[in-house]
């Protein structure tokens, strides 16, 4: 099936509320431009040059959003034009987004990325480490104040087994009602990140706001690329 296809048909089963990012890491930008044209305008990428590469040779009301794992020392590549990061797992990095981003006069708004796998090589903060961060910003606010926390994200292990996805998602979504009840003047979460091609409809079942969806559109990836990120 065509990319255009592909959008068509799962859009057609998002409900309103959940936003689609449409993953197009490694694939070329005559593939995004499929995308752009069938009227698509959120592209996730999880390698910070190969955003920085796409961003310069797409149209300028794309918003970019890095899903990948950032190293703190990339985040001045990125952060003068990205509209969501993702995978925020330290206050290192947070607060190195927070620096580039006032260098750039922006508000960057982040999603904390929460670990919920079995496998212990996806990041993401325990519970514990996301509050952390949480009360840090709030005490401390003034520190800051260009960038905004406006969500979590998520990666469930990479299994078929449908009762232990829903365990993980299940809890996500928990510790997202806890904290969504909370604001402060940066942090409003209102953005829960989860789910993907294989699981897109059950993480949306357990209250995602927001589905990141690569292959289902654009087609199978090289078994070669590796799954993470920089
Ligand atoms: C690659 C990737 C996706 C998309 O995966 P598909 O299975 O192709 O839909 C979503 N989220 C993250 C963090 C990814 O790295």
């Amino acid at each position: 099936m065509s990319i255009a296809l592909n959008l068509t048909n799962i859009k057609s089963q998002l409900p309103e509320h959940v936003t689609l990012v449409a993953v197009s890491k490694t694939k070329p930008v005559t593939d995004l431009m499929e995308a752009y044209n069938a009227g698509q305008r959120i592209f996730g990428e999880n390698y910070v040059q190969e955003l920085v590469d796409k961003h310069d040779q797409m149209p300028k009301d794309i918003e970019w959003h890095f899903i990948g794992h950032l190293q703190s020392r990339k985040a001045k590549l990125i952060v003068p034009f990205v509209s969501l990061i993702h995978g925020v797992d330290s206050l290192k990095l947070l607060e190195e987004i927070n620096k580039q981003a006032q260098k750039n006069n922006r508000v960057v708004d982040c999603l904390l990325q929460v670990h919920i796998a079995e496998e212990d090589t996806k990041f993401g903060l325990d519970e514990q480490e996301l509050d952390e961060i949480l009360k840090q910003v709030q005490n401390d606010s003034e520190n800051y104040k260009n960038i905004r926390i406006v969500g979590l994200m998520g990666m469930a292990t990479f299994t078929e087994n449908e009762k232990q996805l829903e365990k993980e998602f299940n809890l996500l979504k928990s510790i997202f009602d806890n904290n969504s009840k909370f604001n402060a003047a940066n942090w409003q979460l209102n953005t829960l990140s989860m789910g993907m091609s294989g699981d897109y409809k059950l993480a949306i079942s357990c209250g995602s706001t927001m589905v990141r969806i690569g292959s289902s559109i654009f087609g199978n990836r090289s078994p070669l690329t590796p799954k993470g990120g920089n």
